[in-house]
């Protein structure tokens, strides 16, 4: 049934066969991938594994995400644009998002000539079910896009709302769950892959992992999408400095944890001071590692920031989002500054 849903012409792609995907068994003189005999320490001389085994193998030991079931793309955002190639007719298709949200769902749709649905959130920024209804029945999206938590709002949707939507719709829901770690309590979409393989989730090494400069995106899918995925994706997408520093983050994990608890517990503790001062108007309630604040004049709080040497990022032209900031929760020093700034400000 999911077969159905690849463009055919992904689907019955013959992939590019590699020196490195054609070879499997143990060898030790390897002059198949036109590869130079040196290059400095490391290994760096040799292409990457394609299919990223090692560091698939410790995803599955460490975040328990089945090996089968799981792909890298170069970020996340090699991942979105991947989906939305395998998925959806150029000129023909649409997907669907529900703003404010992530910008890049919109933009590679529209790099690939796919058309975009946008139903707007609630005005208590939560899901718009109704209203998503309606438009999966009228559009056919063939891919319906949930960021959760989601950015730049740091709201959770309740996962039953989430399964209900992905249920309706008969074409592929992405569940974006990139700041996942940060939310306490947090339902993940991943256990319900099998039971509805029209269910996708990403997450990434970028946010609680700390390795955004790595660039390392994670499917996680059923083993038929993960498949095709494979076979779609440029061979060598993910570079071999990358792939070490997934499985460095992965060897510590224990450091991860804390960092991530500590970013939680400066979360709470930032939030409380932001609610203490006289000119911010709301402190949106947030499970990511940023807050949304609304204040009078974003303008000259932005530039008065900035003259200080801090930058933040203006959420304003987001719908639903007039006068907005949105603030990433940085280390201890960096919020004291923040902090210090935010306290002489006079509005
Ligand atoms: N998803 C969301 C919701 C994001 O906010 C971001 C980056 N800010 C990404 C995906 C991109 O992640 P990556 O670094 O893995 O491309």
């Amino acid at each position: 049934m999911i077969t159905e849903l690849f463009n055919p012409w992904i689907r019955d792609l013959v992939p590019y066969s590699s020196a490195r995907s054609e070879y499997s068994g143990s060898a030790s003189v390897f002059l198949d991938a036109n590869e130079s005999w040196d290059g400095g320490n490391g290994g760096i001389n040799r292409y990457p594994d394609p299919f990223m085994r090692k560091l698939r193998s410790e995803m599955e030991r460490v975040m328990k995400i089945p090996f089968s079931m799981s792909a890298i793309g170069n970020g996340s955002d090699e991942i979105i644009d991947m989906l939305i190639r395998m998925f959806c007719a150029p000129g023909h298709d649409s997907v669907m998002i529900e703003r404010p949200t992530y910008g890049t769902y919109s933009v590679f749709a529209h790099t690939s000539n796919v058309s975009v649905v946008d139903v707007p959130l609630t005005p208590s920024l939560e899901l718009d079910k109704e209203a998503m209804f309606r438009a999966i029945g009228e559009e056919n999206p063939k891919i319906v896009f949930i960021c959760s938590p989601n950015n730049p709002t740091g709201r959770v949707y309740p996962i039953e709302t989430i399964l209900e939507i992905a249920e309706f719709n008969k074409g592929i829901t992405v569940v974006d769950e990139a700041y996942a770690d940060f939310a306490r309590n947090f339902e993940s979409a991943i256990p319900f892959i099998m039971e509805n393989p029209r269910i996708i989730v990403m997450r990434t090494f970028s946010k609680a992992y700390g390795k955004a400069g790595a660039r390392l995106g994670i499917l996680v899918s059923h083993p038929e999408i993960q498949r095709v995925f494979m076979k779609a994706k440029p061979p060598y997408n993910v570079s071999l400095c990358s792939q070490q520093e997934g499985l460095d983050a992965l060897l510590h994990a224990d450091a991860v944890r804390k960092r991530v608890e500590e970013t939680i517990s400066r979360r709470t503790e930032f939030s409380a001071f932001l609610s203490s001062l006289s000119y911010v108007e709301t402190v949106f309630p947030s499970e990511a590692n940023f807050i949304l604040i609304r204040v009078p004049d974003v303008a000259s709080l932005y530039d008065y920031l900035l003259s200080n040497g801090i930058v933040v990022r203006n959420r304003s032209n987001d719908p639903l989002l007039e006068n907005t900031i949105r603030i990433t929760i940085g280390s201890e020093s960096e919020m004291n500054a923040l902090k210090e700034a935010l306290n002489a400000w006079n509005g």
